[in-house]
């Protein structure tokens, strides 16, 4: 498709950048899916948090803070407008105070997308918000999953029962065949335990987990290699959760473990991503109340653009493939 009828963003030489209505990277606001190859969505949505509130909050300021991205990636030099239609869909409708409701609700909303053929990335939000998205675009076959956090996310239940929250998406996902956990990575895994053996459930279904000692012992490449190979070649997911970052990059979250990766080892390694078949991704974990300069959420749209890049290649692959294998139709009659 010609760069021209792609959507593009307001450029920063035309409308400063501290002006106009922000939405996600200066897109215009595209409502109907089937004008989108990639849809940039916001789930305004924290009722799966168990400590610290706010990332319902997420979708605005990362809004606001991407005002800071421009056109083209400074080292792939990719321009994913020019690659894919991409729009900024706007938010999931949610309900604040019914978490069951709200998982119909975001499921219902990115079906709507899957169905019509675009690919989401996703401001949260917190991390629960995962868990209804892949059930819209993973009904049809499980995907892998590489996914940055601090926390594994796979404890069965909370509270006596509870097993919906930001602490369990990614058992959920795997015990209702959305995620194979053989296709599984997770990174920058650290921080006190309930218990001793909270993470052998995990292990046992076949999750690699990086911890992150290992990490560092291994460093973003080597990590990175490993996550390429146990992903492979199949439809992946990629789930951002700030929270892996260390607290020193990105303070405005609730659930902070000290210790963790820089901002630049993350980017580093989403675009080590490149190549991999990507179908959608997530940065969720955004608290703008404990955010007050504003520092985390601009972290948070970056890594959006991160992965928006690798993304759109991915999709940009898919739709070039999809469209050879089209017969040539018969001109006029
Ligand atoms: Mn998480
Ligand atoms: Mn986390």
């Amino acid at each position: 498709m010609p760069k021209s009828q792609n959507p593009q963003p307001v450029s920063g030489m035309v409308m400063p950048r501290f002006g106009e209505v922000p939405t996600f990277m200066r897109l215009p606001i595209e409502r109907d899916p089937a004008k989108l190859d990639i849809a940039l969505c916001g789930v305004p949505f924290d009722g799966g948090t168990t400590n610290r509130p706010g990332a319902r909050h997420g979708p605005r300021e990362i809004r606001n803070m991407s005002s800071f991205m421009r056109r083209v990636h400074h080292v792939s030099k990719i321009a994913p407008y020019e690659l894919c239609r991409v729009g900024d869909h706007g938010d999931c409708p949610v309900n604040p105070i019914d978490l069951h409701d709200s998982l119909a609700r975001i499921e219902e909303f990115y079906t709507r997308l899957h169905d019509a053929g675009a690919a989401p990335l996703t401001a949260g939000g917190d991390h629960l918000i995962s868990l209804p998205i892949l059930r819209a675009i993973a009904r049809e076959r499980p995907v892998g999953l590489i996914h940055f956090d601090a926390h594994s996310d796979t404890g069965d239940t909370y509270f006596g029962g509870e097993k919906y929250t930001h602490g369990t998406p990614f058992r959920r996902a795997v015990e209702e065949g959305l995620i194979d956990p053989k296709r599984v990575i997770q990174i920058g895994i650290r921080g006190s335990m309930y218990e001793r053996d909270e993470k052998d459930w995990a292990l046992s279904v076949g999750i690699r987990m990086v911890h992150i000692e290992e990490y560092f012992a291994l460093g973003p490449e080597a990590v990175i290699a490993e996550a390429r190979r146990i992903v492979g070649e199949g439809p992946a997911y990629v789930s951002f959760d700030v929270d892996g970052l260390d607290p020193v990059y990105a303070p405005g979250t609730g659930t902070p473990e000290i210790g963790g990766y820089s901002t630049a080892e993350a980017q580093q390694m989403i675009r080590g991503l490149a190549g991999l078949d990507l179908v959608g991704g997530d940065v969720v974990e955004v608290a703008p109340p404990f955010d007050p300069s504003g520092n985390t959420a601009l972290v948070g749209a970056t890594m959006m653009f991160e992965i928006l890049c690798v993304l759109a290649s991915a999709v940009h692959r898919r739709k070039a493939r999809a469209e050879a294998a089209q017969p040539v139709e018969a001109d006029g009659n």
